[in-house]
């Protein structure tokens, strides 16, 4: 088995875990199996506890763990089955030891960071490689080369690149080259520092990926091989993309990345076949249509808060040859502003999920004007949940309806706690989550997107639709297209005569890739395409 460890110098925010799944793509694309993982150097034991502001999308998985955005790359870009073991943090390694230590297992000795802390790193990366039984595990390194508290995953490679053998082992540095404007050039310095630090460690790079904004000459090619101790051929290009993440792999198998690999790892393999994803790349950059969708959050300014949604938006486009611009609409400045005015040229509105009661009302009102001028519809999660108090308070004229998350004391709690999260009391890894089973109305709009009538999806939360409500809202006609399989716990919720109008209690962005867009993001740019087309003319 042969390890790739992604690390990162100079900055953050390079985009280590694009590059990361962009070998990975390259690697199956040449008939090998991947695996990935994430090694999150903070303290606590999942981001399940984070806010986005921290720490952007928490990503969940098919087995219910909450994770690192990184791993939504992963899944986008690779076809490898992912589980909470893929992402380790620095919180579940020292509570590994710490539970060791109270057991007595340590026998006596001091416990310390090296060799206690590195030794259990070492062995979450054997037991990756054995429970997946991959031909590659790319591991990526959370954080930049130099931070005190990434420190003991360092080390921890570079003791097990000892023990495995290097031809087996492959460090790769991701690195950035800034370009000074006033100087008008390319800079190696901080690079050169940066993997000074990491030889420090006792590592040196087996490829340098560059991230720059202007292509890297012969000379600074040759600079960054003579002072970072890295072959020539060895240095590797990574130039910000100009249309779509979905470039990167193409771009590093140009740079002969995935070569270069399987070369230093004795991996005899074909070339990458990239046709059906240059297929997609071309989608991308010149689509047939175009389409605008809003999305109305509250995170609207974070990059990486809603980051799933806004890619799965994008594969939806991709399956209908159509350019999603994303409007990234505040729900405060609808409840300012007013719905009409702020969703102006929107042919979809989507409203993702979230927590919290700030800007539901905005939400609520973005949900009205879809579901009243019959503009394509998509809740997600609370996006679901909104959709419900939205029709309660305005076609079934219940007064003050509400999720009792956000007024506890509404007179009509048409969102409510779910039954197992009563007597919660821990907030981390408590809430519903991972993969569930669900239902499909016959007949049902979502049935035909689906093309099926059972269906598994991720769920990340802890209210849901309130049961006694359920008749008065079939009798005003929304349709409860899909259930748990005992038909106790409401899933899918459809306007039926609205031309589009579909909101789900799960996370359907999770399961979509640039190769595999999801049924219901599919659908949903279709008949934002169809609907903008009938607005124009
Ligand atoms: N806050 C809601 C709940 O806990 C929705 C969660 C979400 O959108 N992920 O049920």
């Amino acid at each position: 088995m042969k390890h790739i460890f992604v690390t990162g110098g100079v900055v953050s925010s390079l985009g280590k875990g694009l590059t990361a799944a962009s070998i990975g793509t390259l690697l199956e694309r040449r008939g090998l199996k991947v695996t990935l993982q994430k090694f999150d150097p903070y303290l606590n034991v999942d981001p399940g506890t984070m806010s986005p502001f921290q720490h952007g999308e928490v990503y969940v998985l098919d087995d219910g763990a909450e994770t690192d955005l990184d791993l939504g790359h992963y899944e986008r870009f690779t076809d490898s089955k992912l589980t909470g073991f893929n992402n380790l943090t620095s919180g579940q390694v020292y509570q590994r030891v710490l539970d060791k230590e109270r057991r007595g297992d340590y026998l006596g000795k001091t416990v310390q960071v090296i060799p206690h802390v590195t030794d259990e790193i070492q062995k979450r990366i054997r037991e990756i490689g054995k429970k997946t039984g991959v031909d590659v595990v790319i591991t990526e390194i959370g954080g930049t080369i130099g931070d005190i508290e990434g420190l003991p995953f360092v080390e921890a490679i570079r003791e097990f690149a000892l023990d495995a053998g290097r031809g087996n082992v492959l460090f790769l540095h991701v690195t950035f080259v800034p370009f000074i404007k006033a100087a008008g050039e390319l800079k190696t310095k901080p690079t050169q520092q940066g993997v000074a630090k990491l030889r420090e460690i006792g590592i040196t790079p087996d490829i340098l990926v560059c991230r720059c904004e202007k292509p890297l000459s012969k000379e600074h090619r040759q600079k960054l091989s003579l002072f970072c101790n890295v072959p020539y051929e060895a240095v590797i290009e990574e130039m910000d993309v100009e249309h779509s993440i979905y470039e990167v792999p193409l771009m590093l198998q140009r740079e002969g990345m995935d070569n270069l690999i399987c070369q230093q790892l004795g991996l005899d393999t074909p070339p990458a076949d990239m046709a059906h994803w240059q297929d997609i790349i071309r989608k991308l950059i010149k689509p047939r249509h175009r389409v605008r969708i809003g999305v109305v959050g509250k995170y609207v300014e974070l990059q990486d808060a809603y980051k799933s949604v806004y890619e799965a938006v994008i594969h939806g486009g991709v399956a209908n040859d159509c350019g999603v611009e994303i409007k990234r609409i505040d729900a405060e400045d609808i409840e300012k502003n007013g719905a009409a005015k702020t969703l102006e040229g929107c042919s979809g509105i989507l409203v993702p999920g979230g927590f919290g009661e700030r800007g539901t009302e905005g939400k609520i009102q973005a949900t009205q004007f879809a579901r009243e001028n019959n503009i394509p519809y998509l809740g997600l999660c609370l996006g679901m949940q909104i959709a419900t108090i939205e029709f309660a308070r305005n076609v079934l004229k219940l007064e003050g309806a509400h999720s009792t998350e956000f007024d506890p004391a509404t007179a009509h709690p048409v969102i409510a706690l779910l039954d197992e999260q009563q007597k919660v009391t821990e907030k981390g890894g408590t809430m519903r989550l991972g993969s569930q089973p669900c239902k499909l109305e016959p007949g049902s709009l979502v049935s035909r997107l689906y093309d099926s009538e059972e269906i598994h999806e991720r769920h990340r939360h802890r209210y849901e639709f309130n049961n006694t409500y359920r008749e008065a809202f079939e009798t005003a006609g929304l349709t409860f297209s899909g259930t748990s399989p005992d038909g106790k716990l409401v899933e899918i919720v459809e306007v039926p005569w609205h031309p589009f109008f579909v909101a789900s209690q799960f996370h359907p962005e999770f399961k979509s890739k640039p190769n595999k867009p999801h049924p219901l993001f599919e659908g949903f740019i279709a008949a934002a395409h169809a609907c903008g087309h009938l607005k124009s003319t």
